[in-house]
């Protein structure tokens, strides 16, 4: 404990960890950082440059030259920027989620972003989603919730999320790529995305938004003994 409160949320792609997170911390007046539109930004990076995202060497030159900030707008929203550029919305296309993964695995670009992470952590009441926080990042976080459902039913969700924002796809292609990061998000050595053993498992397959975020709340509130903002 630093002076401010942690809550840590991990699971796999498409649980809802964002859309829920970015609720309870309005709720409850913490500040949501989103750590896998980092790891995205470093992806948008070597995508951009033409670096095979498997070439651990080429990614590793690369970081020096990559400025990477994480800025607030009046709206409280999280923004990402490379070397200066607003990069917030190029970072959502589904190409850069492979590629964001692809990067993920590299121990080199974990230590890249782990201090960044933590600096936000001894600043702020935070409430952190990714696939390490609990484990890694913030071992000691106050709140510890692992954040899962069916690769089915995430699949479903992120396609909507994508419609609306004007982005087409098949169900297929979705899910497909949803079990690509599953697997290797779980499988890679540097800190795999796994439950932490004090963790909480919540799972939403047959929850739906609203009653997962009640979920959520009521386990801040026992964990942390805080009140919602009036
Ligand atoms: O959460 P999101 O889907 O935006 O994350 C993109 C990718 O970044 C994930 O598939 C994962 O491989 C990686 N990531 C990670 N550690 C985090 C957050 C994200 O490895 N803390």
């Amino acid at each position: 404990m630093n002076g401010h409160y942690a809550i840590a949320i991990d699971g796999p792609s498409g649980a809802g960890k964002s859309s829920l997170a970015r609720r309870v911390a309005a709720r409850f007046g913490f500040l949501y950082v989103d750590t896998g539109a980092i790891y995205r930004t470093v992806g948008l990076a070597a995508y951009r440059r033409g670096i095979d995202r498997r070439d651990a060497a080429a990614i590793e030159a690369l970081l020096p030259e990559l400025d990477i900030q994480m800025a607030y707008n009046a709206q409280g929203e999280q923004r990402m920027l490379l070397n200066g550029e607003d990069v917030s919305e190029a970072i959502r296309l589904p190409e850069i989620s492979i590629c964001a993964s692809d990067v993920s695995a590299l121990p080199e670009v974990r230590a890249f972003l782990l201090e960044m992470q933590r600096k936000m952590a001894r600043e702020h009441d935070v409430i952190m989603d990714g696939r390490d926080i609990g484990t890694v990042v913030l071992p000691q976080a106050e709140l510890k919730i692992f954040l899962t459902a069916s690769a089915e039913a995430r699949a479903e969700r992120r396609m909507k999320e994508l419609a609306a924002k004007g982005v087409k796809t098949d169900f297929e292609a979705v899910l497909r790529d949803i079990r690509y990061r599953d697997e290797q998000d779980s499988a890679r050595a540097a800190a795999p995305l796994r439950q932490a053993e004090d963790a909480v498992l919540v799972d939403t397959t047959a929850l739906d938004f609203a009653q997962s975020e009640e979920r959520l709340c009521a386990l801040v509130r026992e964990k942390l003994g805080v009140e919602e903002k009036a």
